[in-house]
This record gives C-alpha cells, sequence and structure tokens, in this order.
C-alpha cells in the first residue's frame, strides 16, 4: 500500500443488494488501481457476530477511509447510513439521470435527457422530528390555511420540516459549482431550483431566497426557477432543458426516482453524497427485495455509482473508462438484465461489461 493508495470502505446492503455490489467490487478491483477495499462487519453480519449492527470498529474504518460504497439497506445497516450522513454532514446527494443507448427509456425521444438532481440530504422533514399534535396545543398555534388553532382539527400527528440558511447555502453552492464543471464538458451551465414556495414561504421560501442570492455569485451559470409541481410536469414533458436541479430533501428525493424512471429505470440511477470532508456513493434504488436471490438484479446503478466514486478519488479515467464500457453494452444491446427487456443474469451482464473493458 502506497501513500496514494485510496481506503474504500464496502458495505454491502441487504436483500438484492449484495447481488449488485459483489460484482462491482470484484470490477472495481479488476481495474488494477492504486484501491484498497476494506469490509468492515456491518448490519447482520455483525448481529451474528454478537455485536450491534453498526460497532465501532465499522465506524472507526469510515472514520480512516477515503470514501464508502453502500449498498442499499433495509433498514439491518441503517445506523451505518445514518452515520454516513449526518455523522459525515455528506449534504449534497448528487443523482444523475443520463440516457444511453440501449436504456429501456419509456420517453419517445430519450436522447439527450443528461441532468443531475442535487438534493439536500440532512434538513427538510428528514431531520425525523414528528410527534403528536396534541403535544403543540401549549404553544397554541394557528393554521393558516385553515384559520384555526391547531388545537381544534382534532387527535392527528405532525412533522417538522427544517430550512437553515447555511444547509442552504452549502447545497446550492455544490450545485452551481457542478453546473460550472458541467459547463466545462459541454453542458449547458443551468441551475434550476424547485420549492413549494407559494405554499411555504417561509421555510421552502428561505430555500428559494438563498439559493438565488447564491446564483448571483454565479454569473456564467443560467438560473431558473419553479413550483415544484410545475417542475415535476416540466422534468417528463421536456427533461431535455434540465441540467443542474437543486431540491430541497423531500422533493429531491421523491423527483429522483420520477428522473431515473425517464431513462429506463430505478436500475440505472446511481448516486454520491458529498460533504466537505466526506462522500459516499450508492445506487439510488432500494434493496429490491421482490428479486433477492435471483442473481436478476440491474448493477448498473452500483457500477455507476462506484465511476462516481472513482472520479471523485481523482480516477476520472478509470471512471471514464467504466461508463464507456457500459455505453458499449448497453448499445449492443444482446446482454441486457430482465428490468432493461433482456435475460440476461446479473454475472452475465458483470461478464461483458468485462469484455468491454
Ligand atoms: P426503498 O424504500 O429502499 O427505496 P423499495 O422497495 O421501495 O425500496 P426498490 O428496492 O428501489 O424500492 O425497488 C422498487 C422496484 O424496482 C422493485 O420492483 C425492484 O425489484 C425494482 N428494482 C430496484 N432496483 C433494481 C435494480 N437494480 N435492478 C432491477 N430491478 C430493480
Amino acid at each position: 500500500m502506497s501513500a496514494r493508495t485510496r481506503r474504500v470502505v464496502v458495505i454491502e446492503g441487504e436483500d438484492a443488494a449484495p447481488e449488485a455490489m459483489r460484482p462491482t467490487v470484484r470490477l472495481l478491483e479488476g481495474l488494477d488501481l492504486d484501491l484498497e477495499f476494506i469490509h468492515p462487519r456491518v448490519g447482520q453480519a455483525a448481529i451474528d457476530a454478537g455485536e450491534s449492527s453498526f460497532p465501532p470498529e465499522a465506524r472507526a474504518a469510515i472514520d480512516r477511509s477515503d470514501a464508502t460504497l453502500f449498498g442499499s439497506t433495509s433498514g439491518k445497516s441503517a445506523l451505518a447510513l445514518l452515520y454516513l450522513r449526518w455523522g459525515k454532514q455528506t449534504f449534497a446527494n448528487v443523482r444523475p439521470a443520463r440516457y444511453r443507448v440501449g436504456y429501456r427509456s419509456p420517453m419517445a425521444v430519450p436522447e439527450g435527457i443528461d441532468f443531475a438532481i442535487v438534493r439536500e440530504n440532512l434538513e427538510d422533514l428528514y431531520v425525523g422530528v414528528e410527534g403528536e399534535l396534541a403535544d403543540l396545543a401549549p404553544l397554541g398555534l394557528e393554521s393558516r390555511t385553515a384559520g384555526r388553532p391547531l388545537a381544534e382539527l382534532g387527535p392527528g400527528r405532525f412533522a417538522i420540516k427544517v430550512i437553515t440558511e447555511a444547509g442552504t447555502d452549502r447545497v446550492a453552492r455544490f450545485a452551481f459549482e457542478l453546473a460550472r464543471r458541467r459547463k466545462a464538458r459541454g453542458r449547458p451551465g443551468r441551475v434550476t431550483c424547485g420549492t413549494k414556495h407559494n405554499m411555504l414561504p417561509r421555510s421552502d421560501g428561505l430555500f428559494l431566497e438563498r439559493v438565488e442570492r447564491l446564483a448571483r455569485q454565479f454569473p456564467d451559470i443560467e438560473f431558473q426557477s419553479f413550483i415544484v409541481d410545475d417542475l415535476a410536469h416540466r422534468l417528463v414533458a421536456d427533461p431535455r432543458r434540465f441540467d443542474v436541479v437543486v431540491l430541497p430533501n423531500l422533493y429531491g428525493d421523491v423527483l429522483s426516482d420520477a428522473a431515473a424512471a425517464l431513462i429506463g429505470g430505478l436500475g440505472l440511477a446511481p448516486s454520491g453524497c458529498y460533504g466537505d470532508d466526506y462522500a459516499y456513493f450508492e445506487s439510488a434504488h432500494g434493496t429490491a427485495p421482490d428479486i433477492a436471490g435471483r442473481n436478476i438484479i440491474n448493477p448498473t446503478a452500483t457500477i455507476l455509482s462506484g465511476a462516481m466514486m472513482l472520479s471523485h478519488l481523482g480516477m476520472a479515467d478509470a471512471a471514464a473508462r467504466i461508463e464507456d464500457g457500459l455505453a458499449r453494452v448497453y448499445a449492443k444491446g444482446d446482454c441486457l438484465t430482465p428490468d432493461q427487456g433482456g435475460s440476461a443474469s446479473t454475472t452475465e451482464f458483470c461478464e461483458a461489461l468485462a469484455r468491454e473493458l
């Protein structure tokens, strides 16, 4: 191991996720890069060994590493994910939606779809504060829309949506800087913001206001904003117009699955979560429990997440090799997984990709 060796923690996840992660790691190992893969015990493996699902050794391994490749979790590895996200403050979740020839897109003309959603990753409703409406009674809050005291609405629950100035500024800056890097590669250099500031003028209004303020520091990047429901329509009706789309957490979560559908499905959608000091990479899809154990999960999303990781670690040439190899496999189209209309197993797909590399 040299001083330049990059350490990558691998957490395989649950259900079908390991079936995509294992061949991805083999593929990366096969590229003969200066990478060391570390497999700490997390989730069920740790529980089986009599440990907690996220033992201190796993946390220490993450702290010593340069990045984590994370397989989706159904809950068993959730503590590790919470640490990767909130512990490591990975505030920008980048979810590219880029069509490649051969992807089974439902669009009549999918060519040219190439945008990236930048989802704020730590705030919004995901701060995880919920409770009984009755607990709010002492605050004497009034529903602005119903024009009645909350207490009169009857039994129910609430969730808190948090938008902070600093949290919005950092994800907005990330989005504009991403647009700048993409512009250098020939993309239009455009950031689009989506919020529901008409209904939520204070919280979503603040998000929009801070993004607008950041936009003024990036005169070379075009900026536009839409109410998020209008944006959802536009993303489907005219996806080629979009380049970088910056969104609060919940809208980003929802719209990035829709974005995946535009290009051909969840099996094709990678993601990277970036903070100031750390980044981790995972497919945008869940654990696909319905196809677990069948060796048919499409590993493309996980492999592309691995390519995003390589770029982050300064190995852009290797990332481009993987992307070009995948493009050739899809363009040939004779060895695709069932979600893409093929009959190849995950293993066969990965063998076809290995031949292209
Ligand atoms: P989560 O709540 O974690 O997002 P979920 O069960 O709602 O999980 P997914 O696990 O993403 O959602 O699966 C949704 C559907 O898409 C399932 O039918 C699943 O089999 C399919 N799917 C997801 N990822 C892939 C993939 N990589 N290859 C093939 N099918 C996939």
